[in-house]
């Protein structure tokens, strides 16, 4: 028990695309203790949660059935009153067909202090990723919520009539399944048959898709297509408008779900610049660098250059570069290094080193292990010491290639180590087996080594899965796994952003 009140925040998360979260429902799941979530969540927003919080998903109880409500209200009382900050994590808007309400109720009665941050609902969001403005000047001056879930006491689902009479555009949640009957509802009130209605499923994320059509042919049109909830049912004029007005499958990666591993102690570039282009990103935190405490074999290393120093410093990456220093400055003096030359793999290696104030004399012109080993074979001479601090397991390549001059001293010693776990949050399976385009992205041959693990906790098939790799060990290493490769040109993220362009266009043809 901890002796601060608990405090329960009911976030609204936005209707799918992890962007339309607010700053303030962000800045909440930072700091959250216990994070409560719903089915509906996505998971490029589930992969992508900042922070230390404990994850309970409310949508899912032990992979088989989802909590009831009373299971969920009991559930955030019950970590409010442990003194945890509980962020109630609810798709949409919390207060739009969320049962939010009743949250606050059981909130209330257990005397919990509880804020409400409202979200991004689905019913205006879904319609505006798909090019249709919910009103429009010239086509209507109301907008109708509804949903499309009837309660057992209920007489029918919504009084046409009075809706047909007050006109407007009228937005269905949960209505796939009384589609027919709903039509059928507003047929009979007068609305005419030629009203353009739209369904839209799954919106805001890669497996966007709609159907557009008028009141009378909807329902064969939706079934035509197979479309499947959550979709969004809009009837009204302003559906005519999605033609002209789509914008989101425009976007050169619209449509594209790219699965992308990092590191997880680390913002991603990569993430971001797919997500400009329009793709929905699912992070896979499934590599983790720790260093080594004590970085015992550093240690001895560096005692060793106390008395004959040596002649380069090999990075090959930016961890390596951190836990080098990190380890180095808790014991030595910057000074101490004068006269050692500096060799790096890339340009993301240079930006780390040059944060201690260090240019490096030497990047190959090609960035992966190989080329690095080769440029510098050719500035060795008999009696050099190399140091290469590193990642354990750290790439052949590169020490094959130096061993090859004769005479030179090679002391390679991990500085981290890189460990493997599933996030447990998202379900890669589920990911890859919907009928979206796939593309995996890997950044080194561990990312590649990662995915592959957290996959094989879920089953997750990833025989013939496209992937886009930044250089040939990596691709080497997808290789191995059955997936079909490509690499970038340059070992550089806007290299490998191109390509994963480049490959999307081609899927799409
Ligand atoms: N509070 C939520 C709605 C919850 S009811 C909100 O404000 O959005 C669940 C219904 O929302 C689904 O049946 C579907 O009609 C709609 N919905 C939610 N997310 C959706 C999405 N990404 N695409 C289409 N419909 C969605």
């Amino acid at each position: 028990m901890k002796n601060k009140p608990g405090k329960v925040y009911l976030v609204g998360a936005g209707p799918g695309d992890p962007g339309l979260i607010t700053v303030k429902g962000r800045e909440l799941l930072s700091l959250a203790d216990v994070i409560v979530f719903d089915a509906l969540i996505s998971a490029s927003l589930l992969s992508a949660l900042p922070g230390k919080a404990v994850l309970i998903n409310a949508g899912k109880r032990a992979g088989i059935h989802a909590m009831e409500q009373e299971e969920i209200n009991a559930c955030i009382v019950r970590e409010a009153l442990a003194g945890n900050t509980v962020v109630r994590l609810k798709g949409g808007d919390p207060f739009v067909f969320g049962r939010g309400g009743e949250e606050l109720e059981a909130l209330i009665s257990a005397g919990v202090d509880f804020e409400v941050v409202p979200g991004v609902t689905s019913a205006f969001a879904v319609p505006a990723y798909n090019g249709i403005p919910v009103t429009h000047r010239d086509y209507c001056s109301s907008v109708h919520v509804i949903t499309g879930h009837r309660r057992k006491d209920a007489v029918g689902i919504a009084d046409y009539e009075a809706l047909v009479k007050a006109g407007g555009t009228y937005i269905f949640l949960m209505g796939v399944a009384a589609l027919p009957e709903i039509c059928e509802g507003f047929l009979r009130a007068g609305l005419p048959a030629y009203t353009p209605a739209a369904l839209l499923e799954q919106g805001t994320t890669a497996a966007q898709r709609r159907v557009v059509s008028t009141l009378s042919m909807i329902s064969e049109a939706s079934d035509n297509a197979g479309i499947q909830a959550p979709a969004v049912l809009v009837i009204g004029d302003v559906c005519a408008l999605s033609e002209e007005f789509g914008w989101y499958e425009k976007l050169p990666l619209s449509g594209v779900r790219v699965l992308l591993t990092r590191p997880e102690d680390r913002m991603s570039e990569t993430a971001r610049l797919l997500k400009e282009k329009g793709a929905e990103v699912i992070e896979l935190p499934s590599i983790r660098t720790v260093e080594m405490d004590p970085p015992t074999e550093l240690q001895a290393a560096l005692k060793l250059h106390g008395e004959r120093p040596y002649d380069w410093f090999v990075f090959t990456s930016q961890a390596g570069v951190r836990a080098f220093f990190k380890a180095y400055l808790k014991e030595h003096d910057i000074r101490e290094l004068f006269g050692v030359r500096f060799a790096v793999i890339g340009p993301g290696t240079e930006i780390a080193l040059a944060e201690y104030g260090i240019r490096a004399d030497l990047m190959p012109a090609v960035y992966d292990a190989e080329s690095l080993g080769k440029e510098l074979s050719k500035l060795l001479k008999a009696g050099d010491r190399v140091l290469i601090p590193r990642a354990r397991l750290g790439s052949e390549a590169l020490t094959a290639e130096l061993m090859k001059v004769d005479g030179v001293e090679i002391c390679d010693v991990p500085v981290y180590e890189t460990v493997y776990h599933a996030s447990g949050i998202v379900d890669i399976r589920k990911l890859l087996e919907d009928k979206v385009q796939k593309i995996a992205v890997f950044t080194s041959a561990s990312t590649v080594r990662g995915f592959a693990a957290a996959a094989e906790t879920c089953r997750a098939d990833i025989i013939g899965l496209t992937a886009v790799c930044i250089g040939t060990q990596t691709q080497r290493e997808a290789e191995k796994y059955g997936m079909l490769t490509c690499v970038s040109e340059q070992a550089t993220i806007a290299s490998l952003i191109v390509r994963v362009e480049e490959t999307a266009a081609l899927m799409k043809e």
